[in-house]
């Protein structure tokens, strides 16, 4: 989607005059690219309305930056459909809530139900999971199991067909010690006043989202609704689900009151352009995004970061917002009119390394910048994206000059972000290097993007037999640095922007 979006913004900068022709295609262009990330195509006809409207011609020829304003109103727009106008429930710590979770089959509820947990118990509240989904087998298991790992109590019964299976696997379990029962909607309210009584401050209902039957699930869920009289539904949705999420959504708005959205498998190769459906079909805004299938995968939604992203345009806000975050008041007009400049030194950076700052984990630092997340350090697979940037490093050091400069500084960096993530404590400066070697990268693309000098053959077999490596690898790490020097020219340019006045754009 971003790059097609990038493409259509780019081919109509480059047109000479921005008549309505011009921005037609243009609007074309991204209504293919948005209906392509799985946003309504209803959405993208308003959207698409909205923005002539918004667009003037007039201003458009008399020389404004047009790529920005048109950039800006499809950014404002997307973030408009994101924001439902009226914000959730929000639990409060210490007063009893009860949360229930909706959503088909496999779209990561019972995921989702316990990082909901997770995430609020680490900030010192009282959660509780009750499993209310009696209709797949293993339901209770899974939950406990997940429970059990983040140590928060639970709630739930083996049905029936369940004890089959168990007695089956375990012949000689005593009988009584399982009590069966099948009817969600009595678990669900047995396992809201258990923990009523225990004065448990967020109470969450995962529920059963059979995918057949569906007329049955819908009354499912509204009776345990009804009987539990929840504070807060969330409707949980696959971000791959594709066009399908609007009347997905829609159907559980249609039998419960869903007051939230949570969107799941944010790190798979879903575009996420579902979320602005299931938004628009329930009201209700987005509040956290899966990222993974582990417990802290999970995310507080920000639209802002998630339009950029769906623009790929990366996470620029959210770097940026970490560098307001970091950097001492006192030295960030200094710095960032450098960032911006593109004009630092070796030296200035390993003064800033001294700022050494708590981040995530190296793959979430990387997931920030676009072009890395997917490619060079795909997720679950870091260890190898570090060993296979450590040979790098011993193919530059047989570089010489020129393209080693660069290189070296971009890869050094990386090589730096490496050693730190073994104390998972980074510098954010080694963070923001990355920035920094994108502006360098900048000047040098610019130039010539397929740098010959740096391609010489004579060059490559010097460096493979400098570095005792096969020449298939070096051309391997030059088109890595091609191709990470080609994203981050798009970022030329880029305005620093001032705390307070934070634009993606
Ligand atoms: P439910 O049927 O709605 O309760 O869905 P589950 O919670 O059982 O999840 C279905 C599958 O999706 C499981 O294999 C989960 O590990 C996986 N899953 C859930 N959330 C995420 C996510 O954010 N990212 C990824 N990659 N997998 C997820
Ligand atoms: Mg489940």
């Amino acid at each position: 989607l971003g790059g097609s979006i990038s493409r259509a913004i780019q081919q109509m900068s480059n047109a000479t005059i921005i008549d309505e022709k011009v921005l037609n295609e243009c609007l074309n262009e991204i209504t293919r690219a948005l209906l392509q990330a799985d946003v309504q195509f209803k959405l993208v006809r308003e959207m698409q309305t909205n923005i002539k409207k918004i667009v003037n011609l007039d201003d458009l020829a008399a020389g404004h930056n047009k790529r920005r304003i048109i950039q800006q109103a499809i950014f404002n727009e997307l973030c408009k459909i994101l924001d439902p106008g009226k914000p959730s429930f929000t639990p409060k710590k210490g007063k009893p809530s009860v949360i229930m979770f909706v959503g088909l089959q496999g779209s990561g509820k019972t995921t989702t139900c316990t990082k909901y947990a997770y995430y609020h118990q680490k900030k010192g509240w009282k959660p509780a999971l009750v499993c209310a989904d009696t209709f797949r087998a293993g339901a209770f298991d899974q939950l406990k199991q997940n429970a059990t790992k983040a140590k928060i109590p639970f709630y739930g019964r083996y049905s029936f067909d369940n004890l089959l299976d168990i007695l089956s696997a375990f012949e000689n379990l005593e009988i009584d010690e399982f009590y069966t029962e099948s009817d969600p909607v009595r678990i669900a309210v047995e396992g809201v006043e258990t923990f009523k009584k225990e004065n448990c401050d967020l109470i969450i209902v995962d529920t059963s989202g059979r995918h057949k039957q569906e007329a049955a699930l819908f009354e499912e869920m509204r009776q345990v609704s009804e009987a539990t009289n929840p504070d807060l539904v969330i409707f949980v949705m696959d971000s791959s689900i594709g066009q399908a999420a609007f009347d997905q959504a829609q159907a559980f708005k249609q039998s419960v009151s869903v007051g939230a959205v949570i969107v799941t498998k944010m790190d798979g190769h879903a575009k996420g352009g579902g979320a602005l459906s299931a938004v628009a079909a329930t009201k209700s805004p987005v509040i956290f995004i899966g990222t993974g299938e582990h417990m802290d995968e999970f995310e507080v939604f920000d639209v802002k970061p998630f339009v950029s992203r769906l623009l790929g345009m990366g996470d620029w806000s959210g770097f940026m917002d970490k560098i307001h975050e970091v950097v001492p008041m006192d030295q960030q007009p200094e710095l960032l009119q450098k960032l911006s400049e593109g004009n630092f030194t070796l030296r200035i950076m390993y003064e800033q390394f001294q700022n050494i700052l708590k981040m995530g984990p190296i793959g979430q630092v990387f997931s920030m910048l676009p072009g890395f997340s997917s490619e060079l350090m795909p997720k679950g697979r870091e260890k190898e994206s570090q060993a296979k940037i450590k040979r790098y490093m011993t193919m530059m050091d047989s570089m010489t000059n020129e393209g080693k400069q660069l290189l070296f500084m971009c890869f050094a960096f990386i090589n730096n972000l490496m050693a730190w993530e073994l104390t998972f404590s980074f510098s954010f400066f080694q963070n923001s290097a990355l920035f920094l070697i994108a502006n360098v990268l900048i000047s040098d693309t610019e130039l010539d993007s397929s740098n010959p000098k740096l391609m010489n053959d004579s060059r490559i077999m010097r460096i493979a037999r400098g570095s005792g490596r096969q020449v298939r690898e070096v051309m391997e790490m030059l088109e890595e640095y091609k191709r990470l020097a080609k994203i981050w020219s798009k970022m030329k340019g880029l305005k620093i922007p001032k705390k307070g006045e934070m634009s993606a754009l």
